[in-house]
């Protein structure tokens, strides 16, 4: 195995993103790429920062300050827009990112007031 740079590419959202100059190994003889698990690491959070500034996302701090603004918790707001309990988590964390349709939801609750309760009251 030898350390490498090269572009890797990694499904974020269900959508191939390239991440060039990455480093990884390479076996010589048949070329499989490994990655170290600080490898794994670094490529993901570059993955998940490159499709961030592609769609023009939300930061992780902005869509905090969004639910802390209403008083909300995590799971609450999940529970409005229907998504998995742990989701708003991984987004705040930087574990994961919104989809571009998710981020336009949250944009609404930022800045069209009664948009927060119209979801209440269509909220599962
Ligand atoms: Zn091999």
């Amino acid at each position: 195995m030898r350390v490498r740079r090269g572009t890797l590419r990694l499904p974020v959202n269900g959508e191939e993103v390239s991440v060039p100059d990455s480093p990884h190994l390479r076996c010589q003889k048949c070329r499989e790429v490994v990655l170290t698990m600080d490898q794994a690491r670094r490529l993901r959070e570059r993955a998940l920062e490159t499709y961030r500034k592609e769609y023009e996302l939300l930061t992780a701090p902005e869509i905090r300050a969004i639910r802390k603004r209403y008083r909300l918790t995590q799971a609450q707001l999940a529970r409005l827009l229907r998504l998995g309990s742990n989701t708003i988590s991984r987004w705040e964390a930087g574990r994961n990112v919104q989809t571009a349709a998710m981020d336009v939801l949250l944009r609404l609750i930022r800045d069209i007031p009664g948009s927060l309760d119209y979801l209440r009251k269509h909220a599962a």
